[in-house]
């Protein structure tokens, strides 16, 4: 049995804030960083995991993960439910915020090393080791408190087994086609309306069926830039639009709606992550029911900051597509649950990425669901940006529009050990 032997982390930045790559809303300035784990082992097979942040605040998440390493130490991945529960279930370390904030970001990092792991001493990649265990055993990864009342553990194994005949044919159809990206690499708050207007032609022409547009700074600018971008795709490509968070209710009703003309796809975080009846109220009055209006799709969820919250959203009806993200939650074994409850409302998942590794990570969660849970790519995409693919060992490969599945084992979250030196915060070449 591979045992831990010890628990390695890094600060790592990158200075993308130069290029106002990643600019939005809410986040003018972003340098996009990781906070990056290493679980060393008796055996010499690694763990590499990370969760994202945009810059400072990242040595705080460093340090949360070091506060968990006694808790992963002399360990195995042998059960991957006891170790996530072991992390989150701390009744100390628990007061800091039960599964929520810093400590719930450094347990998704953690965890997420433990799936690398674990599908490295497996031989295969990780939405493969997910699709390949029985419905019982994704059952038994998840973390049941608190969702039994929207879901229990009976009708997760129901909708599990009822999906079991078609994994075979669904994982040659991943092997062969790919899983369906859309890329906000055009709509990013800082660029000027040509940049805008090129790269959302050039998305097009590169076979992407979806893009996005950061919105929510200026409603005159967000009216001229949508039409731009509309104009320059044409009627058939959806274009979703993504708020970051900016507005108060009311104003997120006035400021979509005043962007309808240009028929948005979905309205991405109009308001706190937190808040779940504001989504439900949101959602209600861009349900396009006035007579003259039309539907404009509501999203969030990479900034939902558990299972609970999630299950909220879908209980109130105050969204349309789930928005998960690999690093926030728990890791993986979170995200299994918001899979399951995902399915279980008949809604989309549509991950967040973008983030550095995020690609990488989170592909793996949207073909394990493909392939095992909703058995469904209707209406699904997985976000994509076209940067810092170049630090992974096992970048991700879109082609045509399309996540190509990975077939490295482990979790793509390995970074090169240059980049590890090269970008540490602070004393990196990059930043000394
Ligand atoms: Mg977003």
């Amino acid at each position: 049995m591979t045992r831990i032997l010890a628990v390695e982390t890094h600060d790592i930045r990158f200075p993308t804030s130069r290029h106002l790559d990643g600019s939005d809303a809410m986040n003018p300035d972003p340098d996009y960083s990781a906070a990056y784990v290493i679980l060393r082992t008796d055996t010499g097979v690694d763990g590499h995991g990370l969760t994202f942040t945009i810059g400072r605040g990242n040595e705080v998440c460093r340090a949360a993960i070091d506060a968990l390493a006694p808790f992963v130490v002399g360990q195995s991945v042998d059960d991957l439910g006891e170790f996530a529960r072991r992390l989150t279930h701390d009744s100390q370390l628990r007061w800091l915020g039960p599964e929520k904030g810093v400590i719930h970001l450094a347990s998704a990092a953690v965890i997420n090393a433990a799936w690398d792991l674990a599908a490295k001493l497996a031989g295969k990649p990780v939405w493969q080791l997910l699709a390949q265990m029985t419905p019982q055993q994704l059952v038994d990864l998840v973390d049941w408190r608190y969702l039994t009342d929207a879901l229990t553990p009976q009708e997760a194994l129901d909708l599990l087994t009822a999906a079991e005949p078609g994994r075979e044919r669904r994982t040659a159809h991943l092997l062969g086609h790919g899983y369906p990206a859309y890329t906000t690499s055009p709509g990013w708050l800082g660029y000027e309306d040509d940049k805008l207007v090129r790269l959302a032609r050039e998305a097009v022409a590169d076979g992407y069926t979806q893009i996005k547009l950061k919105v929510g700074a200026d409603l005159a600018d967000d009216v001229r830039r949508l039409g731009l971008a509309r104009a320059a795709v044409g009627p058939d490509i959806r274009i979703a639009v993504d708020a970051n968070q900016r507005w108060d209710v009311a104003e997120a009703i006035r400021w979509t709606s005043a962007l309808a003309p240009h028929d948005p796809w979905w309205i991405e975080e109009p308001t706190s992550p937190d808040d779940v009846l504001g989504h439900a109220a949101i959602r209600r009055a861009l349900a396009g029911e006035a007579p003259g209006t039309r539907r404009i799709r509501v999203a969030t969820g990479e900034h939902v900051q558990n299972r609970i919250v999630f299950k909220q959203l879908m209980q109130a009806e105050a969204l349309d597509f789930v928005q998960l993200d690999a690093c926030r939650v728990g890791g993986v074994n979170e995200n299994v649950a918001i899979l399951l409850l995902a399915a279980k409302f008949g809604l989309p998942v549509c991950p967040h990425a973008g983030g550095v590794g995020l690609c990488e990570l989170v592909q793996h969660l949207s073909m394990f669901d493909y392939v095992a849970v909703s058995g469904s790519l209707d209406d699904r995409v997985i976000e994509y940006v076209d940067h810092l693919h170049e630090h992974f060992v096992h970048p991700v490969e879109v082609i045509g529009g399309a996540y190509q599945a990975p077939t490295a084992p482990g979790f793509s979250a390995e970074m090169h050990p240059l980049t590890l030196k090269r970008f540490a915060y602070p004393d990196g070449a990059e930043w000394a």
